[in-house]
């Protein structure tokens, strides 16, 4: 029996849901307000319904994750298949078994030829934790003590755990509960359309890379170990650096012996149409946390790539690293991301991203000429809208997010699932969508501009 056959009490689930389900990332008073949380009853490629029975585009890849789309029988049989021949066993203690040995392998096949090492983890926070304690722990071996500093920007998104959360940028997150750690330090993200001035784009990319070696000679290179930086900020807005930030990057990080970490939780695995956004954007890494892409969401399990230049000295000199997870391997979830890697291959989806890029930045672009619309932008299957009260100054509306989350709320009736970053508008569908279908998700789209304009046009320049 299907879990749409089944014969839901969507009144009394929803009941359920909010007398006993605390929701990561809500505010139950205003939820409950609105009526309560939409159900999702099932999927099939890139759509989901809901317990009233609309049908959605998911243009968000649930959290950019289900790269492949959903309704994978092979994914759940190779899950199925694992799971009733070793359903869990640790890597711990001087084991392994063959799903965990042969995903390390496939992963590190699959990064520059530099990476060979792979730590498993259960998601894309622990990969940051995990990073985190991995490069102290490596300076404090190299006899080098006081390399401890970490240098992110603001506005990024490392994951929710107290050490991801501290490398992330979000104030919101910041304020609940007195983070970021010390040591943690957060500089300009080299987000033009918000910070760019009169710059151009190329200078601005530059400008704000040197807001890091800024950084790097205030804290004094003898105390910074590592930088952090998605490839594209996700969650902060889909922001796509100027083509001169990242070569900047990696010579001031190469120049003061600073570790660069590229956060591939979201590029990975495709989204930019090449395997990883170091690929699209000629970062040269030491390490690489990764999760969403990973399993396509299918179950939850992240990695850690590390580069021969560390793990070689840590195998060497490193002794016992005192870190790991219960479920660091699980056998059924790197089951499933072997599927996963699997099908993108065979079915030649990051190729296919490459070739849907031009079409997706294209249609995106119709939406330029929209009174609210004051940029558009896109990499590979990921795309961004700003929405602007006046397109000629780039100027926001007043109070951040507000508006955007109208807009949000306009895609939801009418079954369009986007998600708003603050005032920017993403978009990350899966990989099988089609040129038709990336029709329909601008077509809603504009539906969806034209209702928030509606609501907003007083506000207007
Ligand atoms: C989602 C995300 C994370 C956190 O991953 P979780 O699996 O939610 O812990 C880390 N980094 C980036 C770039 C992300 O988008």
């Amino acid at each position: 029996m299907t879990v749409h056959s089944r014969n839901l009490n969507i009144d009394e689930l929803r009941a359920l849901d909010h007398a006993h389900h605390m929701h990561p990332f809500t505010d139950h008073k205003s939820l409950q307000a609105e009526g309560g949380s939409r159900i999702i009853t099932h999927s099939d490629r890139i759509y989901l319904w809901d317990s009233a029975g609309n049908k959605m585009l998911d243009a968000m890849s649930g959290l950019w994750c289900v790269n492949v789309g959903y309704g994978r029988k092979s994914i759940a049989q190779a899950a199925y298949d694992q799971m009733l021949e070793l359903p869990y066993y640790n890597t711990f203690f001087k084991t392994a078994h063959v799903p965990a040995i042969e995903l390390a392998a496939k992963v590190a096949s699959l990064l520059p030829e530099r990476f060979n090492k792979v730590f498993f983890v259960g998601s894309g926070s622990e990969a940051n934790d995990t990073i985190y304690r991995l490069v102290r722990h490596y300076f404090n071996v190299k006899g080098m003590p006081s390399k401890k500093a970490f240098i992110a920007r603001q506005n990024a998104y490392h994951g929710s755990t107290v050490v991801s959360a501290s490398l992330g940028g979000m104030a919101g997150m910041h304020g609940q509960g007195d983070l970021p750690l010390p040591g943690i330090h957060h500089v300009m993200q080299p987000y033009w359309y918000d910070l760019g001035g009169e710059l151009s784009p190329e200078e601005f990319g530059l400008k704000a890379a040197q807001a890091v070696e800024d950084k790097i000679l205030e804290l004094g290179a003898e105390n910074v170990a590592a930088f952090i930086g998605e490839p594209i900020q996700g969650a902060g807005g889909v922001i796509i650096p100027p083509s001169t930030y990242w070569p900047e990057i990696n010579r001031i990080c190469k120049k003061y012996g600073v570790l660069l970490i590229a956060d591939e939780v979201i590029c990975g695995f495709g989204r930019t149409g090449e395997w990883f956004g170091l690929d699209t954007f000629g970062i040269e890494a030491d390490i690489v946390p990764m999760a969403k892409g990973l399993s396509s969401g299918y179950l939850p399990i992240g990695a850690v790539a590390i580069s021969d230049e560390i793990a070689d000295y840590l195998y060497e000199y490193g002794g016992e690293f005192y870190h790991g997870y219960t479920y660091s391997g699980h056998p059924a979830a790197c089951a499933v991301a072997l599927e996963n890697i699997r099908i993108l291959e065979e079915e030649k989806l990051v190729e296919r991203v490459q070739k849907l890029a031009p079409y997706f930045n294209e249609k995106l672009k119709t939406l330029a000429d929209h009174p609210i619309v004051g940029e558009v932008r896109s990499v590979g299957l990921i795309g961004a809208v700003e929405l602007t009260r006046d397109k000629a100054t780039r100027s926001r509306f007043d109070k951040p997010g507000r508006v955007g989350l109208i807009c949000r709320d306009h895609c939801f009736q009418n079954n369009l699932i986007m998600r708003s970053c603050y005032d920017t508008m993403v978009a990350a569908p899966p990989f099988v969508i089609t040129e038709a279908e990336i029709d329909e998700m601008v077509r809603l789209a504009r539906l969806a501009f034209d209702l928030t304009y509606a609501d907003v046009s007083k506000e207007m320049a």
